[in-house]
């Protein structure tokens, strides 16, 4: 498999012009670039072997690509709000017969179940198409001053923005920021995850094949400590975006602060899904089962943390267990496939000293806790069986690390007000569900969680629509909808004096 899977992702590179002897892994100004820098391997998570190497961008390549984008942010800016709407819409055909070969790209590369992928490039149009719709219907205010003046205020844009994105959901995140950073007017240079930079670089060329302006979108990739470092410091970018752990968050934001350039900070979570005993129990087992394993946990909202009524606790652990024992874990590759391996060996590692970690501080593996079972033979990757840990406290480190793997603990509480107590007992608030049918207590709590989402008898739906970000370590500011769009402009007041003899009053001399 290994060979095939290499011969494969070749082939993917080839059919979307990337291959060379060593991948031309960036798109600076409407041009695949290979790196100049350090070598990096990529690693197949399914199988540990070696899929392919590129080399890292580096500061040199990150002076091309902020140049470009200052060129193609002009140039963008250069057209009607209309116009840019209608480019936006006209860049998506560009995807069009593209979307199998990206899923299957990605699905090698970050090792996810192919119809994740398959997913996660649906999300790309709808991303795309959602805010194209906002370039035109962006528009001021009008501030009710004293009439010897007129003020209104516009909202421009930062000019050329930096975007740092994980390895996790890398096209979903990508499609994420680049279109309200483009809908807002900015040109954009955007990093991916080092562990996962094609998508990226080939979203970009694609979308940008069909009348964007040669250079609005830039994707450089390489390690966090070069290019990502490149990046924040550059003195062209007047904006950091960031979706990633909070380790990397505060250095991305502490950057921006030498600098005095803002950021938004989208971080990891460690979320509670709180099911009391008058829920409908199937749905939230079912609910419960989605919230950790789906992309193997790794999912910034993942449902990490379970918080059971002691009186249903025994019956809901026990049929979740017998639910996550039912996961089919296999080949990303492989179309049954629901729960594909860890994408990496740090990721692996990590997870499985927490588990080890937990079970030597008292901690119960009700199921899981190791490789699953019945494996094909090629399958040597980073594969953790779907786990449920029991006889959990909340002091212990896997009740308050973000473990971002397939990893459950389940704590029992007694009634509502110590359900809240133990959900916000979190440093992160990235998220949070609710399960009962009692109208009334489902809101009263909702309302008490300190999560910048929360679902009532649901988990994971979310929208382009609508906002999405954290409290606490989960980071700050917000992505999606018309508050992600805002990230990306600045407000500008401007004042005119309409009758000077009744401005005296005002304004002048106020001493401000
Ligand atoms: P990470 O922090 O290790 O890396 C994220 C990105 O930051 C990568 O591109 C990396 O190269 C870059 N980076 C690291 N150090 C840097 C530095 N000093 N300067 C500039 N760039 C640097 O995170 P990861 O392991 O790729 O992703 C997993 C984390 O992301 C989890 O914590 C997860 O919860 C979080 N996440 C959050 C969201 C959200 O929307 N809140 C979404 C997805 C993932």
């Amino acid at each position: 498999l290994s060979q095939h899977a290499c011969d494969h992702l070749a082939q993917l590179l080839e059919g979307f012009g990337l291959a060379a002897a060593t991948p031309l892994s960036n798109w600076i100004d409407g041009e695949l670039i290979a790196g100049e820098g350090e070598e990096i391997t990529l690693i197949n998570p399914a199988t540990g072997e070696t899929l392919v190497h590129y080399r890292d961008a580096g500061a040199a390549l990150m002076e091309r690509a902020t140049q470009a984008a200052q060129r193609g942010q002009r140039e963008w800016m250069a057209l009607t709000a209309s116009e840019r709407g209608r480019r936006m819409n006209a860049a998506l055909r560009g995807l069009e017969g593209h979307e199998e070969a990206l899923a299957q790209l990605e699905s090698v590369v970050a090792g996810k179940p192919i119809r994740d992928c398959r997913a996660e490039v649906g999300k790309v149009r709808e991303m795309f198409e959602y805010y194209a719709g906002w370039c035109d219907k962006q528009h001021g205010e009008v501030i009710p001053v004293p009439t010897s003046h007129l003020n209104y205020v516009r909202h421009v844009p930062y000019g050329v923005v930096g975007q740092i994105t994980p390895w996790n959901a890398p096209m979903f995140t990508c499609a994420w920021q680049l279109a309200p950073a483009m809908a807002a007017g900015n040109g954009v240079v955007l990093k991916p995850s080092e562990l996962t930079p094609f998508s990226s670089v080939v979203i970009a060329k694609l979308l940008e094949s069909d009348g964007l302006p040669k250079g609005l979108i830039n994707i450089v990739n390489g390690l966090g400590k070069t290019t990502g470092a490149a990046l924040t410091d550059h003195p062209t970018i007047s904006k950091l975006v960031f979706v990633g752990s909070p380790q990397s968050g505060r250095m991305i934001a502490e950057a921006g602060a030498r600098r005095l350039v803002p950021s938004v900070l989208e971080l990891g979570g460690k979320s509670a899904n709180i099911v009391f005993a008058d829920a409908k129990l199937d749905e939230a087992v079912a609910g419960a089962q989605a919230a950790i394993f789906a992309a193997a946990g790794q999912s910034c909202v993942a449902g990490s943390r379970l918080l059971i009524e002691r009186s249903v606790f025994e019956q809901v652990t026990s049929r979740l267990a017998r639910a996550a024992e039912q996961i089919a874990v296999g080949l990303p590759s492989d179309e049954a496939t629901r729960m594909g391996p860890l994408q990496n060996r740090r990721q692996f590692e990590q997870a499985t000293r927490m588990i080890e970690a937990a079970e030597a501080a008292g901690a119960r593996v009700l199921t899981g806790g190791k490789r699953p079972e019945g494996l094909p033979d090629e399958a040597h990757g980073y594969f953790i069986a779907p786990t449920v840990l029991v006889d959990v406290t909340p002091d212990m480190e896997i009740a308050q690390q973000e473990v971002f793997g397939p990893v459950l603990i389940a704590m029992a509480f007694e009634n509502e007000a110590e359900a809240v107590q133990l959900a916000n007992e979190t440093r992160f608030g990235l998220a949070g569900a609710v399960w009962s049918q009692d109208v009334a207590r489902a809101h009263r709590v909702a309302g008490q969680l300190r999560a910048g989402t929360v679902w009532i008898n649901s988990y994971k739906a979310i929208s382009v629509m609508s906002p999405f970000g954290g409290f606490g370590d989960s980071g700050f500011g917000r992505s999606s909808g018309l508050d992600g769009l805002r990230e990306y402009t600045v407000p500008q007041s401007v004042w005119v004096e309409t009758a000077p003899e009744a401005s005296v009053a005002f304004g002048y001399g106020s001493g401000v």
